[in-house]
């Protein structure tokens, strides 16, 4: 059967026949997604067989590739022994143990199920905490979809040219100030004009939502300063960054010192895990032991658990995040190099195991230099690639990954078609402008 019927399949029963936007391939113009049965190591196998280069890794968990044996291994023994009991299980803490290992500011934590919950919870935290509305979020970062902060989004939404969504109440995003990304001036003048009334800041200390942007030192130490100095609460959303630009996330990375971090994607290891976490007072304001509510009838769900300090004991390996570094530097420095001898304009931003190529001069720094690309090309770019055999981000706004799984010679390989598949988009594409052009 081929990708187009499982398409029509399901088309009938989900909106846009997929239960995630972006994996429709909307974007990029191409009739159908890709229908995936398999993975194996740095592989995803489609369900025709084919094999393809994966660069999405499940859009971040799979930091060490699919189908790890270690990993698959103690999700079954867990299994095994039930699925979900909804009572505290003793892994439950062994995983709160490992994740302190890696961001010891997280001295209490709660477990939810997806990155969204976490990072409400995170938002009702603040508010319930310092008592006062008002959540600053920046233009291009993404916090999952939650009402109060589906508001200038990145990726996804982005792409769809919706900076919200329909049936938000105007009401719930009124408490959401949204400002540039690598801004510091802008945020001063913010908290000027809102000073008593900020509950916290919102950030992807790393953008990996609008492509990969990495916030400035300046940024970051003005959001935490400014935090500090109005009692609002610093939270860093780590749902893509926790455990990959470093093993503690980009709040090890810069030396960031928040009352709140979000975990997800990497914390459950390809099952649905995510966490909310920081300084046990403010922690310990959640249900049961303080006023703020938060449940999950699969929160601390056994099978993810064993996924995530699975895949959590191999990060801890000595050099994990040295080498993933390495291959993620020698991987855009191949593919850097190879565009630049063929006369390409691109730039690049990489951190460990995550990287965007932009068709732009100068490495854009917020949302508005990222909305200069033009798109046209990059559909031509996105279809070669897969006819190349490489599963590539379908989209312009998003972070490719890399595995521990992906070896030189698969990424040397990569880098060659990537600069060819460029070359071809960029051509064609001016052709197809010119043609446009002149009505041929
Ligand atoms: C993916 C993501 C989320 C949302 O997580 P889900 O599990 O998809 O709900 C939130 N914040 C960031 C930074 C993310 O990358």
């Amino acid at each position: 059967m081929s990708h187009e019927f499982y398409f029509k399949e399901s088309s009938k029963v989900f909106p846009g026949g997929v239960n995630s936007p972006v994996r429709a391939f909307k974007q990029v113009e191409q009739p159908f997604p890709l229908f995936i049965k398999q993975g194996i190591g740095s592989f995803v196998i489609d369900v025709n067989d084919q094999k393809y280069l994966d660069f999405v890794g499940s859009w971040g968990p799979m930091i060490h590739g699919h189908a790890h044996p270690y990993i698959l291994n103690k999700v079954k023994i867990a299994i095994e022994n039930g699925l979900s009991f909804g009572a505290p299980t003793v892994a439950e803490s062994e995983l709160a143990f490992l994740i302190q290992k890696a961001f010891p500011s997280m001295e209490k934590m709660r477990f939810t199920s997806s990155g969204t919950e976490a990072t409400m919870t995170a938002v009702r935290l603040a508010r319930g905490v310092t008592q006062k509305p008002y959540i600053i979020k920046f233009i291009g970062c993404y916090h999952g979809h939650n009402d109060s902060l589906l508001v200038d989004c990145g990726s996804g939404v982005a792409t769809f040219g919706q900076t919200t969504s329909d049936g938000i109440l105007q009401a719930c995003s009124t408490y959401t100030l949204t400002l540039p990304y690598n801004d510091p001036q802008s945020l001063k003048a913010c908290f000027l004009e809102y000073q008593h009334q900020i509950a916290g800041v919102i950030v992807e200390a790393v953008a990996g939502n609008m492509g990969c942007i990495p916030g400035t030192v300046e940024f970051l130490s003005t959001i935490q300063h400014l935090c500090y100095q109005h009692k609002a609460l610093f939270i860093v959303d780590e749902v893509m960054t926790g455990f990959r630009v470093a093993l503690g996330g980009a709040t090890e990375l810069y030396g960031l010192q928040p009352d709140l971090i979000t975990l997800g994607k990497i914390v459950g290891g390809g099952l649905p895990l995510a966490v909310v976490g920081g300084k046990k007072e403010y922690i310990a304001q959640l249900a049961p032991e303080g006023p703020i509510y938060h449940a999950g009838t699969l929160s601390g769900n056994p099978a993810a658990v064993h996924a995530g300090i699975s895949t959590l004991e191999l990060l801890f390996e000595k050099g994990f995040h040295q080498h993933l570094h390495e291959k993620t530097s020698f991987f855009c420095q191949a593919v850097s190099s190879g565009l630049k001898s063929k006369g390409l304009i691109h730039s690049v931003h990489y951190c460990t195991g995550m990287a965007t190529f932009y068709a732009l001069e100068h490495p854009p720094m917020n949302f508005h230099d990222v909305s200069y690309q033009s798109k046209n090309w990059f559909n031509f770019f996105f279809d070669q690639l897969l006819k190349e055999g490489l599963y590539w981000p379908p989209s312009l706004f998003e972070s490719l990954f890399i595995s521990a799984a992906h070896t030189e010679d698969q990424l040397r390989w990569a880098a060659e078609s990537i600069v060819k598949a460029w070359d071809y988009a960029i051509q064609h594409n001016r052709n197809s402008d010119f043609q446009s052009k002149h009505g041929v």
